[in-house]
């Protein structure tokens, strides 16, 4: 079947075609995950044998890419912010889109001790990385699943942040600090009627970490509208959303109050978080 590094990536790159749009990357991923080594090795050794227990260890790892799980989800790991994250099918995979929402609070003018919530954390990408960036920012994270507490934790661990302070709350109801002069959150936006929800690695991931009712606005919406409890007086709400939920969660937002409302756009140009 194959025996070196380069006939493994040449074995499994053309299976992996119709499953994704970066097969050669996917099988180079998955290889480097069982030779430990990173990315150069593979081109400057590519006539090494792999052993018996990593040619089972590739193929079962390639198998289960074919079906569509995601790389992140095989090897365990995504990066965000270039920060190494473990991951689960407990919790949402991190985008880089969501990166220029991590950008857009650290461009705040902020004190240096701010307090800082982030709703519905996930793996922590989010509040690790502000917290990664900004030692001296009081983070408080919350997510509803215990499951994506405990991940969010381990990455807390992992990462060396432990002033950062995780709680299990369903959005506001367990959060008892009203003075926060950020709160964050990439929220589950997409309506649940999206049929892109049937096709590809999306399959994998928790319905609960990306659709809402009201066409994905539900808990946009009820973010909003609470956090003006939650807030200091001058604090942020900074959320993320679909590209093409900006106008009417800014006129929300506009509706409830929120004063000098902005659309801040991904690297992709598209409308990707609003900041009131
Ligand atoms: N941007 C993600 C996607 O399109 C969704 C993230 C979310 O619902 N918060 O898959």
């Amino acid at each position: 079947m194959y025996q070196t590094l380069s006939e493994a990536l040449a074995w499994a790159s053309p299976q992996l075609l119709d499953v994704s749009d970066t097969p050669k990357l996917d099988a180079e991923v998955m290889l480097l995950h069982i030779i430990h080594k990173q990315r150069g090795y593979l081109y400057t050794w590519p006539d090494e044998r792999l052993t018996s227990e990593q040619i089972d260890d590739y193929t079962k790892m390639v198998g289960r890419r074919v079906i569509g799980t995601p790389i992140a989800h095989i090897v365990g790991e995504r990066e965000f912010w270039s920060l190494p994250f473990m991951v689960n099918p407990t919790t949402l995979i991190p985008r880089p889109d969501t990166e220029i929402l991590v950008e857009t609070a650290l461009n705040l003018p902020l004190a240096e001790a701010a307090k800082v919530l982030d709703l519905g954390t996930g793996t922590g990408a989010i509040a690790l990385s502000l917290a990664y960036e900004k030692p001296s920012w009081q983070i408080t994270a919350v997510d509803k699943i215990i499951e994506a507490v405990a991940l969010a934790k381990a990455n807390r661990s992992h990462l060396k942040l432990p002033q950062v302070d995780i709680i299990q709350s369903d959005w506001f109801d367990s959060v008892n600090c009203y003075d926060f002069n950020l709160i964050v959150s990439n929220p589950p936006y997409i309506d649940e009627e999206d049929s892109h929800l049937e096709e590809g690695d999306v399959r994998f991931e928790p319905h609960s970490a990306l659709t809402a009712p009201e066409h994905g606005f539900a808990d946009l919406y009820h973010i909003a509208d609470c956090a003006r409890d939650y807030l200091a007086p001058g604090g942020y709400l900074l959320l993320e959303h679909g590209f093409g939920q900006a106008l009417q969660l800014r006129d929300k937002m506009i509706e409830l109050g929120y004063e000098n409302v902005a659309t801040v756009r991904d690297f992709g140009s598209n409308d990707r978080c609003t900041l009131g």
